[in-house]
């Protein structure tokens, strides 16, 4: 079964109130509504299940945001009586500002992202869906980058306490999970968060792939290729402008080596779609499907090769009907029906968004490739280097 975390409420607390991608959740849901992914004759596979988002409280969100942060947050009177020195402080500012509905808003997507968590609990639920989490670059007393609250920080630490010692794996065994980014940004917030060069850090490793260059948002020392010296469990890929599904084929490789590696009980993949092809930021060059290394067969590969549990978030992407198309289409592939990209949008309020194609595909553009065999053989080696070094930890 497949747990699709939306409702009414999170659809109009998120697309009214956030500055940042307004509307955008109710293009998201209805789309995938009118093409019939919520029907339980949708995929002979498996199975969906709609589940409301359980607001979360404050002491969820105390797991990881500091008690200062939430209490101003969380306070409604702080979006017009808070002092622009506190304001500062929580970097509620610039592309950050405190908004009318803030501290409902952080309730619910905080909330929802951790009730997606607590939906594998069940035994028959193997995957859930949350695309209006993957707010990946959230600190613990600080909001950045259109992020306001880090839930998949926080569903990365319940999924820790919810996992137990698996039987078929023996008894002193720790569960692992993998964080895998697909953003085009940086997962600086996450990264962050789980940084460790302590052997503590072993059933938790995270991995970004995404577009690193001087200045370029979010500027972090997390965001280069792997040395000898980094972490192995704290894992950057950045790519340059134009990557395209020829590259993410060949960074897949790399993927899949560190999945083997470490070989994870549970996934958490955070699937911003802002590195594909017609959004405004411009940078990659990724498209939807079918080809090799395109997000709809990275995807593919998650859910149906890598074993255990999943949890696939949202994150950034910023052509609302562009993110619909990818996120309906992947959640088609997730519950193991792949739409066909040629699918005709259906007729349903957000209809005419969908010009001029009026189909699902959101297809590579001209931009070139500016990830030469020669950059791409150096991450091959960083990370043959880093794959090696997992190995070795795991076995100590
Ligand atoms: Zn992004």
């Amino acid at each position: 079964m497949v747990a699709y975390v939306a409702s009414l409420e999170l659809m109009k607390v998120i697309s009214s109130l956030l500055p940042s991608n307004q509307n955008r959740s109710t293009i998201v849901h209805s789309l995938a509504r009118a093409l019939g992914l919520f029907s339980r004759e949708f995929s002979p596979v498996r199975t969906i299940a709609l589940v409301p988002p359980q607001s979360a409280g404050f002491t969820e969100l105390n797991k990881y945001h500091t008690k200062d942060y939430l209490d101003f947050i969380l306070d409604p009177e702080n979006v017009v009586n808070g002092t622009d020195e506190t304001k500062m402080e929580f970097s509620l500012k610039d592309d950050c500002p405190p908004f009318e509905g803030m501290s409902d808003y952080v309730r619910l997507v905080g909330g929802a992202s951790l009730t997606a968590v607590k939906m594998l609990r069940q035994p028959r639920c193997d995957l859930a869906i949350c695309w209006d989490g993957g707010r990946h670059h959230a600190q613990k007393s600080q909001a950045a980058g259109f992020c306001y609250v880090a839930d998949c920080t926080l569903a990365l630490m319940a999924l820790r306490r919810l996992a137990q010692p698996s039987p078929s794996a023996g008894p002193t065994r720790k569960m692992r999970t993998m964080y895998l980014d697909l953003d085009l940004h940086f997962s600086d917030g996450v990264s962050q968060a789980f940084h460790q060069t302590s052997t503590s850090s072993l059933h938790l490793l995270t991995f970004s792939i995404h577009h690193a260059a001087p200045g370029f948002f979010p500027v972090s020392p997390l965001a280069s290729k792997p040395t000898p010296d980094s972490d192995p469990f704290t894992l950057s890929l950045p790519l340059r402008p134009g990557a395209s599904n020829r590259t993410f084929a060949r960074a897949w490789q790399c993927v899949e080596r560190v999945h083997a590696a470490f070989d994870p009980d549970y996934v958490v993949v955070q699937c911003g779609v802002d590195g594909l092809a017609g959004d405004p930021c411009a940078i990659f060059n990724w498209s939807l499907g079918p080809d090799e290394g395109s997000i709809g067969w990275c995807i593919g590969r998650v859910v149906n090769e890598w074993c255990g549990k999943k949890v696939l978030l949202g994150g950034g992407g910023y052509d609302s009907p562009n993110a619909a198309r990818a996120w309906a289409y992947l959640t088609s592939v997730a519950l193991g029906g792949p739409l066909s990209l040629d699918t005709q949008i259906p007729d349903h309020p957000y209809f005419p968004l969908y010009a001029p194609s009026f189909i699902l595909d959101v297809p590579a553009g001209n931009m070139q490739d500016q990830n030469s065999e020669d950059y791409l053989c150096t991450l091959d080696e960083a990370f043959a280097g880093v794959v090696a070094e997992i190995i070795e930890r795991m076995a100590k």
